[in-house]
């Protein structure tokens, strides 16, 4: 019988907001130890959480991004469990009332489109995190209370390849909206994957296993691609999956089992008597809406459509949104888009690599690359001149017409220059010169390149080809 993977994501992303969610300390990663906290946060008796607004905001803008309904009754329910990093000995996040619902993220995956659909991304809170020494433990409580959104999807992925894919769109989609910088190195993502098979076809679920506390997408990748094996061969030898929780062990490149259901937990999650429920208005909804930005996937089709530009082009500007942006501001001016990407991605890009030059720096207007590529595109000069150009308006800032009357940089196009100068190749070169007249019609490229030295870069190279041959192969 043939069988299918079924996979399922919770993904979990520390929201980009200055402070905390229940409290003023920092959100921000790399503090000393237990530096950014306070009565609040390490859960002392009698202190009071007041919501952070930019978190829920965030959050709602979340939902906008993955297409989901945004419930009016939001409500946060206490998580209650005993463990060091949890000084509250309670999390607090959303149980039967969450922020958004019902939504899917689209992405595409070796040219196919693909959608997984959002079960919800609900806001909680994050932990403090264990640090485990020779001979002791300690806890660095900076990281308990940092806004954490949790996206939850539903079983819609059916291989590891797609749950590396689907999580680099999500994350493309969350870096956009400004919801999470996302780094992983950070650990601002983190993700519990669930995973089972099922004969081919089947609408019945099979058991699930969970790995949890995955925090790099090559990791999910890999667990994957070692787990649904380890399940397949499982059933081949006629044994059945139990529902477990996994542990993935990079090192040793396997999981390994935790705990079963039988010690799974009861976390008696009930309505945390603290907060009231949130229900925004309508105004906050759309003050929310403003912030939204195009997708990814959404500014990939309208700049293949818009510009006409290949797809590879399309991909450089989604992922680097500034440089996009910026050939956008350039095309506006008219022009051939396609030329206009090429100085962009080739030229603009190489110069952008060195740390004093910036896109707000530039000293050219924009305006002055379309100028530079009708130099070209009207023969007035060579494209081999026009990267010199370029250089001279990177440092000068001069517009490139000007450039090219100062330094008399103009195409020579005349024949009769042309002709004396193709004389001169043949002249010197009477090797080659008889190569070609035998046929040899390499020797051609090797003339046209003296030809070019002599006239330094300016004779119109296609005219040089042209002669050179009527002259040799009258
Ligand atoms: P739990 O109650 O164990 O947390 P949920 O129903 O909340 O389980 O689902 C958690 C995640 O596991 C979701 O992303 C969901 O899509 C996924 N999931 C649920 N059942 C399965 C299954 N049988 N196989 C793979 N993934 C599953
Ligand atoms: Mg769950
Ligand atoms: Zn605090």
């Amino acid at each position: 019988m043939d069988y299918e993977a079924v996979i399922g994501l919770e993904t979990h992303v520390q929201l980009k907001t200055l402070s905390k969610m229940w409290c003023g300390c920092a959100n921000q990663y790399g503090a000393e130890p237990n530096t950014q906290v306070c009565p609040v946060c390490l859960g002392m008796p009698g202190v009071l959480p007041v919501p952070n607004e930019q978190a829920l905001r965030l959050t709602a803008l979340t939902g906008y991004l993955l297409h989901c309904e945004l419930p009016r009754h939001v409500q946060f329910d206490r998580k209650n469990y005993f463990y060091p990093d949890v000084a509250k000995n309670y999390q607090l996040t959303q149980l039967a009332y969450p922020s958004t619902v019902n939504g899917h993220v689209d992405f595409e995956m070796q040219g196919e489109s693909k959608r997984v659909r959002i079960t919800r991304a609900h806001l909680e809170e994050d932990v403090g995190k264990s640090f485990h020494f020779d001979r002791q433990s300690g806890v660095d409580f900076n990281r308990g209370g940092v806004p954490l959104l949790e996206i939850v999807s539903e079983p819609d992925i059916t291989s590891a390849d797609m749950a590396h894919a689907y999580l680099n769109a999500l994350k493309d989609i969350l870096v956009y909206g400004k919801i999470s910088d996302c780094d992983m190195e950070k650990g601002m993502v983190r993700c519990d994957v669930n995973v089972s098979v099922r004969p081919k076809g089947s609408q019945t679920l099979g058991a699930k296993v969970e790995i949890k506390n995955m925090n790099s997408f090559s990791g999910v990748r890999r667990a994957l691609q070692y787990e649904i094996p380890r399940q397949l061969e499982a059933i081949s030898r006629g044994e059945s999956i139990v529902q477990e929780t996994r542990r993935w062990d990079d090192v040793a490149n396997m999981t390994e089992s935790m705990r079963t259901k039988e010690d799974a937990h009861d976390y008696r999650y009930f309505p945390c008597p603290d907060l009231v429920p949130f229900e925004p208005s309508d105004n906050w909804f759309e003050t929310v809406r403003e912030g939204l930005v195009e997708l990814p996937m959404d500014r990939k089709k309208r700049f293949m459509e818009q510009y006409q530009l290949p797809e590879n082009d399309a991909e450089v500007f989604i992922s680097d949104v500034p440089l996009g942006d910026y050939f956008e501001k350039v095309a506006s001016h008219g022009g051939n888009p396609k030329a206009l990407a090429n100085w962009v991605i080739n030229n603009l890009r190489a110069q952008l690599v060195e740390p004093e030059v910036s896109l707000d720096s530039l000293r050219f207007e924009p305006a002055a690359l379309v100028e530079l590529v009708e130099l070209v595109d009207t023969g007035k000069i060579s494209s081999k001149i026009a990267q010199s150009v370029f250089t001279d308006m990177f440092t000068s800032g001069k517009a490139p017409a000007a450039i090219v009357a100062e330094k008399g940089l103009v195409q020579v196009s005349d024949t009769g220059a042309i002709e004396q100068f193709c004389d001169q190749a043949i002249e010197a070169n009477p090797g080659p010169a008889e190569d070609y007249r035998q046929g040899k019609d390499a020797a051609l490229n090797f003339l046209k390149g003296q030809v070019m030295k002599l006239s330094r870069g300016k004779a119109n190279p296609a005219l040089v080809g042209k002669v050179l041959d009527q002259k040799l192969r009258p």
